[in-house]
Order: structure tokens, then C-alpha cells, then sequence
């Protein structure tokens, strides 16, 4: 077998500048993402304390929280003053929700949501623009931008910091663009720049089940959790899967993409040819479908589904709490799989039923059940997958805000 050569025989070359200078930069990065972060879970919150909680020198956050001060993300928090010291560690200082939003753009099958959010992920505004039957994807996204302008200019007095789109899918965060989109029917659609050229903003692009797993480790109850699993079963089923922060997006963001994964005991043929794949069992529309051949509903909304078992129809009920079991079913198997802290599941009947949250634990077996929460976004969780793309980079680097720049 050939042998590589020992690195070590070799004088190691000293490392070039710029790579001291990336360094450098990662560092800065960091702290600046540490320090924010505990301003959001913590504030109001004295920067004596954020020293304590990051493990970084109480100087070096006294220099954090002036910048951020000056770029408008926080300001110390309304407490007596006697003096007029910007650096005084005890003072508290909390995020500045009076300046900035982020808007946020969720592309489903049937309709688009746009929302405006503040920085603690709270959805100031949001709308909902159906889609007229197969739009090409140059309209749907035209209309996106328009439709978000609009909410924006309907929220005075707050500056965009940027926008943040997700979908189910393979999206490629890099690219900024949706690979594929099967149910859509799109194929490499450059979404980055149709919606930065239309809306003047920088757009940051994501596939929903990564984007929900940011969402709930910065806003939700998956925050403080070491490693997180998030299964997004709508019309598209996928899922994302993040530790120490982390989300996984392997080459060309195509983790997660669980559609063709076989579930035991399904029954549905999936345009694949095989039976039983993830998708085709789980999907919103078997669900409407199954639930239109059982005269249930008359359409294709999952919600009407939910809506009948509240009203006590025994048939609604069962197609429910069948589908919360395979969906039991397939965490289960993505937990053998990699074994995470918490599993986020977002689904209409375990959002909206305990029997049904009931039955999908149930299925994922009593060691593990607690682990298995719904959604912590139940009212709106689609404005937050988009929202939550853009907030993402904004915690993860806090200086490259650049306000006043749309
Ligand atoms: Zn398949």
C-alpha cells in the first residue's frame, strides 16, 4: 500500500497572513455571535454577566455591546440613570426591538406566506398569496417580493435587514438557489437574486426543515438542546438535523432529503414505483385524499381535516391519528439514525391534537417519547421558516449588518 508522507519530516511552513487574518475573523465572528445570543436568551441582561455566560473578558464584551449599540441592534435597558457611561458593566442591556425586521418568505405547494419579523423571531406581520394553479416560478416569486414590499411599507418606522426564503426541497443555501422542487415542478431557480433584485435586500435561502431547526434553537424550546432533529411533514416531507448549533447541509445542502426513505406498513404508491416511501404515506395530500374518499372534506386542505375531528367526526379522527402513528414511525427510525437530544416534528394533527402528539410518541417508544416535541411555532410556523433564514446569519454574524444599505 502506497504511504502518504509523514507531515511531520517536513519543516512546517508558517502559515501566511491571510490565513492569521481568517483566524482572526472567525474569532471576532464568534464572539460577536456568542454575545448577542445571550442577549437575546438572557436580556435584559448586565454585561458582567454575559462575560460570565460566554466565558469571554468583561473588556471584550464591553467593546461587543458598543458596536452593536451603535449599529442599532441593542441599547442598554430603561433602568435610573445617574451618570452617562456607556460601559458600565452592571447596567443591563437588552435587544433594541424598535429599529430592525427581517422579512421572510415561505414558498409552499398550494400558496406563499410573507411575514415581517422582529429580532427575537416574533412575527410582526404576515399574509398569505395563493398560488392560481401551476404559476411558472418567475411569477410566484415576482408576486413574493411585491407581496413582501407591501407588508414591509405596512410597518413604518422599522428598517429590513434583509430577507430570508425557505421551501421544502433540495435548496442550496450556497447558490441561493432551489435545485428541485418536484411538486412545484422547478428545477435551478436562481431565488437569491429574483428576489434581491426586486426587493433591494440581501437574500439568504434555506430548505424549511433546516431553516425551522435554526428557528427553534434561536427562538423556540429546541434552544439550549445539544442536538436537535427536525421532521417537516407537510406536503413535502423532509428533515434537518443540527448539534452544537450546527445544522448538517452536506454537499450541496442535500441532507435531510428523506422522501424515498421506506416506512414499514404504508400502503401508498409513490411516483418513484416503489409503495410506502415517506413522502407518499405522510403527505398532506394522501392525507386530503384519503380523507376525500371517506367524504370527510371536499378539497385539498389539511386544516379542514383537523377542523372535522374538532367537530367530532369519528372518520377524521382515525385518518389523524393513523398518520400521527406513521409519522411515530418515521421519527423513529431518523432516532435510530442519529440519535438526537430533542425531535421538533411539525405536523398538523400532532400541532393541533394531544391524541394525536400521543399516538406519534407512543409509536417512538416510552425511552424516547419525551424527546418528541411539536413545533414551537404551532400559530405560525411557515412565517418563521423564512424568517428564521435570514435571522439565522444575522446571529451568526452580528457585524456584517449592514443597515440603510436597501
Ligand atoms: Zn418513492
Amino acid at each position: 500500500m502506497p504511504r502518504s508522507p509523514s507531515p511531520s519530516l517536513a519543516p512546517a511552513p508558517s502559515p501566511p497572513v491571510d490565513a492569521y487574518r481568517a483566524a482572526d475573523s472567525d474569532r471576532r465572528r464568534t464572539s460577536a455571535s456568542a454575545i448577542l445570543r445571550s442577549v437575546l436568551e438572557h436580556g435584559p441582561v448586565a454585561r458582567s454577566a454575559i462575560a460570565r455566560l460566554t466565558g469571554l473578558s468583561p473588556a471584550s464584551v464591553t467593546d461587543y455591546c458598543g458596536r452593536f449599540a451603535e449599529l442599532g441592534l441593542i441599547r442598554e435597558a430603561s433602568v435610573p440613570r445617574r451618570s452617562n457611561g456607556v460601559g458600565r458593566p452592571h447596567v443591563p442591556v437588552d435587544l433594541d426591538g424598535s429599529r430592525f425586521v427581517v422579512g421572510g418568505v415561505h414558498i409552499a405547494v398550494p400558496y406563499t406566506t410573507v411575514a415581517v419579523l422582529d429580532l427575537r423571531g416574533r412575527v410582526v406581520a404576515e399574509k398569505r398569496l395563493k398560488h392560481h394553479g401551476t404559476e411558472p416560478a418567475a411569477r410566484v416569486l415576482a408576486n413574493a417580493a411585491d407581496g413582501l414590499g407591501a407588508l414591509l411599507a405596512d410597518v413604518p418606522g422599522r428598517t429590513p435587514l434583509s430577507v430570508g426564503l425557505a421551501t421544502g426541497g433540495w435548496v442550496d443555501r450556497d447558490s441561493g438557489t432551489i435545485v428541485e422542487h418536484a411538486l412545484l415542478g422547478w428545477r435551478d431557480v436562481a431565488v437569491r437574486e429574483v428576489i434581491g433584485a426586486r426587493t433591494g435586500l440581501p437574500v439568504h435561502v434555506d430548505g424549511h426543515a433546516r431553516a425551522l431547526v435554526n428557528g427553534e434553537r434561536l427562538f423556540g424550546r429546541a434552544r439550549g438542546s445539544r442536538s436537535v432533529l427536525h421532521l417537516f411533514v407537510g406536503n413535502v416531507v423532509d428533515a434537518a438535523f443540527a448539534t452544537h448549533d450546527e445544522v448538517h447541509y452536506g454537499p450541496r445542502s442535500q441532507a435531510g432529503a428523506i422522501a424515498h426513505l421506506p416506512l414499514a406498513g404504508g400502503t401508498e404508491r409513490c411516483g418513484c414505483g416503489r409503495t410506502g416511501c415517506l413522502q407518499a404515506e405522510l403527505s398532506e395530500r394522501t392525507l386530503c385524499r384519503r380523507a376525500r374518499e371517506e367524504g370527510v372534506i371536499g378539497g385539498v386542505n389539511p386544516m379542514h381535516v383537523v377542523a372535522a375531528a374538532a367537530g367530532g367526526d369519528p372518520v377524521a379522527v382515525r385518518l389523524l391519528m393513523e398518520r400521527a402513528r406513521m409519522v411515530g414511525r418515521a421519527a423513529g427510525l431518523l432516532l435510530d439514525v442519529l440519535n438526537p437530544d430533542t425531535v421538533v416534528v411539525t405536523e398538523v394533527g400532532a400541532i393541533h391534537r394531544e391524541d394525536c402528539l400521543g399516538a406519534l410518541r407512543e409509536e417512538v417508544g416510552p425511552q424516547r417519547a419525551a424527546s418528541v416535541l411539536p413545533t414551537s411555532f404551532p400559530d405560525s410556523v411557515l412565517a418563521v421558516a423564512g424568517g428564521s433564514v435570514a435571522l439565522d446569519v444575522l446571529y451568526r454574524d452580528p457585524l456584517g449588518v449592514r443597515p440603510g444599505s436597501n
